[in-house]
């Protein structure tokens, strides 16, 4: 399709709206994109070929599916409001390589979404190390934007890369390094599973309605393996929970006041002195290989 007669032409989406009378429904985060330079910088950033399934998370009125559609070899569309899905029917009637799906992303199970990478059915339907990865695209409703992305990760979903449009400061967070204003627990547990890279910053005139704040989209390449080994995950994660709930304080206080753990000032303390650290620093100079350490430290005690 010409790019002018797609959505992504601010023209086009406006006289869909019309022609559909359909209203933007707040409680879903609905803000459709209407620029087609982003969405090609999102679709560049997922590196998309003929080769790729993806999955797109709240294809809204098809913008972006238009543009998938065209890249990949199959695309997965999943929206919850169904007030879209005659919409889409319409706006993809020129796409057979596009399935729309009308549910919760939260509900779905994604993994039924690959394929074997033959290209045939798994006879059993399950996950098979043979299926070939998934990627997710997505400009994410964003009151949900971290269920979302945390579900994928820590379910080791068969996700190779997620290239998604968020809240430009959820961007920061996910991408920040130690001792960064914007460094902690969602910087560790995203950092945990995958690389991540800053692909651009996207000012609110690119959508329609605008949003009130600014966004951005952030490649996740997601880990076969997490970045680090350690013994106890849960232990590590609950480490960096406390270290960052009160970021104020020393990580020695965080740790001790945390409910769901029990270390003492003089464990935690000579934990720190064992790795080289002052006691009274504070989480957020840790790295996740230190905090990994920590962690393995504090659990042989
Ligand atoms: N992709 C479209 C675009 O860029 O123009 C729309 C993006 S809009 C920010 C988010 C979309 O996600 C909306 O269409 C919304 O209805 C849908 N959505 C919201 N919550 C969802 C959920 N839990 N599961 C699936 N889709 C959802």
């Amino acid at each position: 399709m010409d790019d002018n007669l797609k959505l992504s032409n601010p023209k086009v989406t406006i006289e869909a709206l019309q022609k559909y009378g359909f209203t933007f429904q707040k409680k879903f985060g609905q803000n459709f994109l209407i620029d087609a330079h982003v969405i090609k910088k999102i679709i560049a950033a997922a590196g998309i070929t003929k080769e790729d399934t993806v999955v797109e998370i709240g294809p809204g009125m098809g913008t972006l599916t238009q543009y998938l559609a065209e890249a990949a070899g199959k695309v997965y569309a999943v929206e919850i409001d169904k007030a879209l899905i005659p919409i889409l029917a319409d706006t993809l009637s020129e796409y057979d390589n596009v399935e729309i799906i009308n549910d919760d992303i939260l509900k779905v199970d994604i993994n039924a979404l690959a394929v074997p990478c033959d290209g045939t059915d798994d006879e059993a339907g399950g996950i098979s190390s043979s299926k070939r990865k998934l990627k997710i695209v997505a400009n994410l409703p964003y009151y949900i934007t971290t269920p979302i992305i945390m579900g994928i990760l820590e379910k080791k979903v068969n996700v190779s890369d997620m290239v998604i449009m968020v809240q430009k400061e959820v961007a920061q967070r996910m991408d920040a390094s130690p001792g960064s204003k914007e460094y902690g627990a969602l910087s560790l547990a995203v950092q945990y599973r995958a690389e991540t890279y800053l692909a651009a910053n996207v000012p609110p005139n690119s959508f329609i309605p605008r949003p009130n704040v600014g966004s951005a989209v952030i490649r996740l390449k997601v880990y076969d393996e997490p970045k680090v080994n350690v013994k106890d995950e849960k232990l590590m994660f609950k480490l960096i929970k406390a270290s960052f709930g009160e970021r104020r304080k020393t990580l020695q206080n965080g740790i001790c006041n945390y409910p769901e753990l029990s270390f003492t000032k003089d464990e935690v303390a000579a934990a720190l002195r064992q790795m080289g650290l002052d006691e009274r620093i504070r989480g957020e100079k840790l790295s996740l290989e230190e905090f990994a350490k920590l962690s393995d430290i504090l659990g042989s005690n």
